[in-house]
């Protein structure tokens, strides 16, 4: 094996050829780092809590003592900025060249290095107005030219659908695994099964399905309440033919850091999610 082979990042080249390192098995690697495992999460469908799930695994990583990062992959509704509480802030742009820019990605308060479309636009609300190949364009531009450093994991919240922009994810970037999300709703779980189809025909590998919103916890009784279906999560699983990850209730305390920007504490300080990773590290 060559030198080229075995190394993830031009900054690490050892023979000198930039351009021949950028490429491992015709992927394409981050221009300023060194990731260790890309793990993508996907639905299909939106609403059913991909970018909460991408960030509930981004914590809970972070608090297992990994380096974390996450790349928002969703363009055109980015969440993860809000998620964290970070959406105030803006990543820096560093020129490199006449025509190149290095992004240094905001760091939340965990540590967690995270670029979003929505961290380097003026104002959140400004809407993204492109047609599919620039998004595209913009979601593989901050994918190479961030500054990641060395990371042990990068979560890509992936964009919603089978169409262009997933594709482009999972045909150029070196994606380890897929994690997919859906809830117990039979339009969902019909959408989520194409996903997963297109999953498998990439030949990438499949860690599990997260069913959110599974059910409500019953207060008084603790009883689980299943809302959208009575189908148990375990059916849902074996309709996608992937393995159940999680089962994850709705949850008004999530919702609630979610809305004031704090759910970074609300996880530190809960063992809810910890079943998130489990099957990933
Ligand atoms: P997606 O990325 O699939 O579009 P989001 O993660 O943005 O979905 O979630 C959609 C909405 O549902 C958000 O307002 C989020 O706060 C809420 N949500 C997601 N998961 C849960 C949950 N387990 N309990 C309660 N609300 C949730």
């Amino acid at each position: 094996m060559s030198n080229c082979d075995s190394c993830a990042s031009n900054e690490n080249c050892s023979t000198g050829d930039k351009d021949k390192c950028n490429s491992k098995n015709d992927k394409v690697m981050p221009k300023y780092g060194n990731i260790k495992n890309i793990i993508g999460i996907i639905s299909g469908k939106g609403g059913v809590g991909k970018s909460t799930v991408t960030g509930l695994i981004a914590a809970e990583l972070r608090k297992a003592g990994y380096k974390v990062g996450v790349l928002d992959g969703d363009v055109t509704g980015p969440s993860m900025p809000r998620f964290f509480g970070v959406n105030k802030e803006r990543a820096k742009m560093i020129p490199m060249t006449e025509t190149e820019v290095k992004f240094i990605p905001v760091e939340t308060e965990m540590g967690i290095k995270l670029i979003s479309l929505n961290l380097l636009i003026e104002s959140e609300d400004e809407p993204v107005i492109w047609r599919g190949p620039v998004i595209t364009g913009a979601l593989s531009q901050m994918y190479t030219d961030t500054e990641w450093g060395e990371l042990d994991y990068l979560l890509i919240d992936m964009p919603p659908g089978t169409g262009d922009i997933a594709l482009t994810v999972m045909q150029t970037m070196p994606v380890k695994s897929m994690i997919v999300v859906s809830t117990p709703q039979d339009m969902v779980s019909m959408i989520v099964k194409k996903v997963v189809i297109m999953i498998e025909k990439m030949n990438i590998p499949i860690v599990g399905v997260v069913e959110n919103m599974s059910y409500i916890k019953c207060n008084n009784c603790g009883d689980k309440i299943r809302v959208f279906s009575k189908k148990t999560a375990e059916e849902q699983a074996r309709y996608l033919g992937v393995p159940l990850l999680a089962e994850m209730p709705i949850n008004l305390d999530l919702v609630e850091s979610l809305e004031r920007g704090t759910a970074e504490k609300y996880i530190s300080s809960s063992n809810e999610y910890k079943i998130l990773v489990e099957k990933i590290i």
